[in-house]
């Protein structure tokens, strides 16, 4: 089947590893790292102090502007606020909670009564106060999202796609909590009044898309999209164009051109926090890799550390080469792996050495790949030369800021170089204005 955008690439999926495994839950952690920031925004400030006695769900950070709060994922004592690693990079400052392993529930975790009759404000104010953000990764709050798009929208995406070679956790989703996931969706849907709903997932994904199509006569009008499997077809501007058509301009957003796009597990946690008073504490978590023993995907309470999701899933293997946050197109590589999970932690990702392919040539050869692969039709191999001289100028005008970081130039370089790390760089740099 042809590809519906531009670009793009055909990785192996390797989503054999941990998709057939079934679901489980992680036990609680002993303690939990609760980092301050796990959104795109503001960071949160502490609403508690060290001694303080805390509930599973209850709100125990907060802040203002592009913020949404943050709950406790065990019951305990506040032991200490300090800065821990971040797995997007440097430290934060974290609310640490020696679990009591009571797991007593805040008063406040209790289901709404009526959600299908809340107005889409009271849904938005819900969605908000469970502290919902993207959980495919992107962080950013869903009831902001959800927000500016209303008036705007006339196509809803759900985003199934999970186009990540390795990561499973939408899918095991999909396929043991079809129902809370549609009706999730159900939510947003009635929060944003569009003319479409659509659930878009890529044909390497045949049970989960044959489970939604049973339960989608409970839905009338949601429309189920099977997609060719391209790499990065789950990127959002790539995903509007195979769905609708439509190009998000440059710098631009969904909601220049009509639509807004919500991942699954997004969904799911819009679910439980309006049908369950649930906010979000947890999350499914794909670990797998050929450098971890027994890969899977496990219900993991936020702010557990990855050394302990690993530990779960049977431990590293003796050739493990390095360990992702996230998949090994746009992942982070982890040096402390006392690093907690956050709301948007979709996949721990451990690499052996056998795919290790760095570096076999120091320079680039010209040869033009990375212009064939790109989805934003951006020059690769130029961003990266002015990226090292620290031509904010070139870059600016090269449009380094429509770079969605997918990684398709770096894994179709046969030089190896580091050209997404050389664009973050360059992109601090055009925000920072320094050269
Ligand atoms: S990482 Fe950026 S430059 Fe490279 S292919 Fe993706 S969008 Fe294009
Ligand atoms: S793919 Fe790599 S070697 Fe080829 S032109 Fe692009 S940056 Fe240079």
């Amino acid at each position: 089947m042809k590809s519906l955008f531009f670009g793009g690439v055909h990785p192996a999926g390797r989503k054999e590893l941990s998709a057939a495994v079934p679901l489980s839950a992680m036990a609680l952690p002993a303690q939990a790292a609760v980092l301050l920031r796990q959104h795109i925004g503001a960071p949160c400030e502490p609403l508690v102090t060290v001694g303080d006695t805390v509930c599973v769900g209850q709100k125990i950070a907060d802040g203002g502007g592009l913020c949404v709060p943050i709950h406790a994922p065990v019951s305990g004592v506040v032991d200490a606020i300090e800065d821990r690693p971040h797995p997007g990079g440097g430290v934060c400052p974290a609310i640490i909670i020696k679990n009591d392993f009571l797991d007593t529930p805040a008063p406040t975790m209790k289901p709404y009564s009526h959600p299908e009759r809340s107005t889409p404000t009271e849904l938005l104010s819900i969605i908000h106060e469970a502290g919902i953000v993207g959980m495919g990764g992107a962080a950013f709050p869903s009831d902001v999202k959800a927000k500016t798009g209303m008036r705007q929208t006339d196509t809803l995406i759900l985003n199934a796609c999970e186009c990540e070679p390795y990561i499973t956790a939408d899918d095991v989703l999909l396929r043991t909590r079809t129902s809370d996931v549609l009706q999730g969706l159900a939510v947003l849907s009635h929060v944003l009044g569009p003319d479409r709903t659509v659930i878009a997932v890529e044909d390497n994904k045949a049970e989960a898309a044959a489970l939604l199509r049973e339960h989608l006569a409970d839905f009338p009008g949601v429309e189920l999209k099977v997609l060719p499997t391209r790499y990065p077809q789950g990127a959002e501007k790539q995903l509007i164009q195979a769905v609708a058509g439509r190009q998000v301009p440059s710098g631009g957003l969904p909601r220049d051109v009509g639509c807004a796009v919500f991942n699954v597990a997004t969904a799911a946690a819009v679910y439980r926090a309006v049908y369950e008073g649930t906010p979000a504490i947890e999350r499914v978590v794909t670990v797998t890799g050929e450098g971890v023993k027994q890969p899977r995907n496990l219900i993991v309470r936020t702010g557990t550390s990855f050394l302990e999701v690993i530990a779960a899933a049977g431990g590293l293997t003796d050739d493990v080469w390095k360990v992702l946050s996230g998949g090994p197109m746009m992942g982070v590589a982890q040096r402390d792996l006392s690093v907690p999970v956050t709301k948007s932690t979709n996949a721990i990702v451990c690499l052996s050495n056998a795919q290790n392919g760095e570096a076999p040539h120091p320079t680039c050869i010209r040869c033009g790949k990375c212009l064939e692969v790109c989805p934003m039709r951006l020059e690769p191999l130029y961003l990266h030369r002015y990226s090292g001289a620290g031509d904010l100028d070139a870059l600016d005008r090269l449009h380094l800021m429509d770079c969605i970081e997918c990684g398709c130039c770096a894994y179709a370089c046969p030089g190896k170089l580091p050209l997404v790390e050389s664009f973050r760089r360059g992109k601090r740099a055009l925000k920072e204005g320094v050269k």
